[in-house]
């Protein structure tokens, strides 16, 4: 699957916030935003009223952005989303965070979602004791995803299980065993992302 190759810290300039794209890097003195806090480009710094459109494109690109997915595939998921029961924008994000790149995220088994992409990528994660290799995989509520047998070794996944994260609501775990279990799906209230959904319903919908 396709992804984003261009500059990182550029979407967050982009964007005018942190989106912690880069893991522990967003939160040393050497982040691009704390440094050069305002848009990328020649006229980044003058300031300028966004258009009610302007508004909405932006929360659709900061939303693509903090979960690493390209606009073809972002669409997809807003009609997939469309078609479900519920609240269009909540039913979006839910499948953004259902996604298993960002389950490995939320589980403090890698520190940004690109790292947690690139994990699921390499194979080392299991579902339902099944190597999935795919980060855009959808978990579902009773998976069991784990760290693969030989994989619980490296150096990377013993920090990780040594600094347990809190998990969300969603999710429950032994993380110092490398396992964790999707015990519901996340409310709206359980995704901490800075993005008011209803403004790209509003944008796609047009
Ligand atoms: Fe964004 Fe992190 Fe880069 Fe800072 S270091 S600009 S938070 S990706």
């Amino acid at each position: 699957m396709a992804r984003y190759t261009g500059p990182t810290c550029r979407q967050c300039r982009r964007e005018g916030m942190k989106l912690f794209l880069k893991g522990d890097r967003c939160y040393t003195d050497k982040c691009a935003f704390s440094r050069r806090g305002y848009a990328p480009g020649q006229h980044g710094q003058s300031r300028k009223k966004l258009s009610n459109y302007g508004v909405q494109l932006r929360e659709k690109q900061k939303a693509r952005r903090i979960y690493g997915i390209l606009e073809k595939q972002f669409r997809k998921y807003y009609e997939k989303a469309d078609k479900m029961r519920g609240i269009t924008g909540e039913n979006l994000l839910r499948l953004l965070e259902m996604r298993l790149d960002n389950v490995v995220f939320r589980l403090g088994l890698a520190s940004s979602r690109t790292e947690a992409r690139q994990l699921v990528t390499h194979g080392h994660f299991l579902v339902n004791g099944k190597k999935v290799n795919i980060p855009s995989y959808q978990v579902d509520v009773n998976d069991v995803i784990s760290v693969r047998e030989n994989s619980r070794a490296s150096e990377k996944f013993k920090v990780f299980a040594e600094n347990p994260k809190a998990l969300p609501a969603w999710l429950e775990g032994d993380i110092a065993n490398f396992e964790a279990k999707v015990v519901a799906q996340p409310n709206r209230e359980d995704i901490d992302v800075p993005v008011n959904e209803t403004l790209i319903v509003e944008l796609y919908s047009k």
